[in-house]
């Protein structure tokens, strides 16, 4: 057992499979909010495609068009909506779609609605924001059957390289994906990509976790991952929240062995550590004005995604990637950076070509 390194046959055309949720956004702007009974009139309101999955199937498509007319990594969403939702037909799917994804894997439900945010947006407090969040599709049908997804994954024509997963769906599920993609005996497994995003309340436990490819998380889900993995109290847990990420990531590798840990600084940037010892900071890239910091963690990880497939791809061993992850790295910090000086969460997202 252990972690795959190499798909084979090595594949000509990349493959990266997205498995996550998919979430109109219902974004209200207000001077201030109501209180318990009141009405107010609001400034705006705008409704627009994300979840953190489908973000990051995007961000995977846009950062595989090299040229405005060529794809050189396939993209595919395994998710699901409500059934004959408008907003999935003429919002996200056309979003998805223009963006290179692959549709053909979410599931229409007539059980469930499709996932939605309803974003209050304070302007009096600075733009504060209050969410609620109705996981709907995201949490039923195919999202609760690990069998049915890994079934799924395996009827695709192109098996995946890189297999992405976040913490939008439910835990179940996820503790099983992670658990049957890092067993890494069998050829049509692809490396996992798991952005732990958001934590589970419960954690994951250190056997699904274990020999997981690629982990990317932000400063408080390091923190909070390390405490899964550590099994601490709340109060030595604590103390965690005092280290570096140099002094967090090596635990990932000792205890949980994973390969490549990748921990993003907001305007700081990133830091990468890998198993076998290669690790550095890449700085953030400095912005003239942070518009609206949406779905950047979601633009890194599709772009770092798609990297790694590319370079799985050609047949070498994930350790190999050693040599490559500084680029990989960057490039995925660019778009990020890119990502933040635009508003929105999907339309955010910066396509290849776009990159200078
Ligand atoms: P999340 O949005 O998931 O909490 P971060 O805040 O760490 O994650 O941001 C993810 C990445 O987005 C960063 O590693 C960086 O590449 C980019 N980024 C975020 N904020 C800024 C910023 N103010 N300036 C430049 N890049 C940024």
């Amino acid at each position: 057992m252990g972690i795959k390194t190499s798909p084979t046959p090595p594949l000509s055309n990349p493959h990266i499979c997205i498995i996550g949720s998919l979430n109109i956004d219902f974004v209200t702007s207000t001077p201030r909010c109501p209180g318990p009974g009141e009405t107010l009139t609001a400034t705006a309101l705008n409704v627009t495609a994300g979840g953190k999955g489908g973000n990051q199937a995007v961000a995977a498509g846009r950062a595989s068009f090299l040229t405005p007319t060529s794809q050189d990594v396939s993209v595919s969403m395994i998710g699901a909506v409500g059934a004959e939702d408008p907003y999935y037909s003429t919002l996200l799917k056309p979003c998805l779609e223009k963006s290179g994804v692959s549709t053909e894997n979410i599931e229409e439900s007539t059980d469930f609605q499709t996932g939605s945010a309803s974003i209050i947006v304070e302007e009096a407090a600075g733009g504060e924001n209050r969410i609620l969040v109705v996981p709907g599709a995201n949490h039923g049908g195919i999202m609760s059957d690990v069998a049915q997804i890994v079934g799924a994954v395996k009827a695709q024509e192109v098996s995946p390289s890189v297999i992405v997963l976040q913490g939008e769906i439910p835990r179940k599920t996820t503790l099983g994906l992670l658990e049957y993609f890092n067993g890494g005996v069998a050829d049509d497994r692809g490396c996992v990509v798991f952005n732990p995003a958001p934590v589970f309340p419960e954690g994951i436990s250190l056997e699904a976790l274990r020999n997981t490819a690629v982990l990317i998380m932000n400063e408080t889900e390091a923190v909070q991952m390390s405490r899964c993995i550590a099994g601490l109290s709340n109060a030595d847990a604590a103390k965690l929240e005092s280290l570096q990420p140099e002094e967090l990531a090596p635990r990932f590798h000792d205890v949980a062995g994973v390969q490549v840990v990748l921990i993003t600084l907001g305007a700081k940037g990133v830091y990468f550590s890998t198993k076998s010892g290669r690790r550095g900071v890449v700085n953030g890239v400095r912005v003239p004005k942070v518009v609206d910091t949406t779905a950047a963690g979601d633009t890194f990880v599709g772009y770092f995604s798609t990297a790694l497939a590319r370079f799985l791809a050609t047949g070498a061993i994930l350790e190999a990637f050693d040599n490559e992850i500084q680029g990989a790295v960057e490039k995925a910090n660019a778009a990020a950076a890119k990502c933040v000086q635009r508003r929105g969460a999907m339309q955010s997202i910066p396509f290849s070509y776009d990159m200078e």
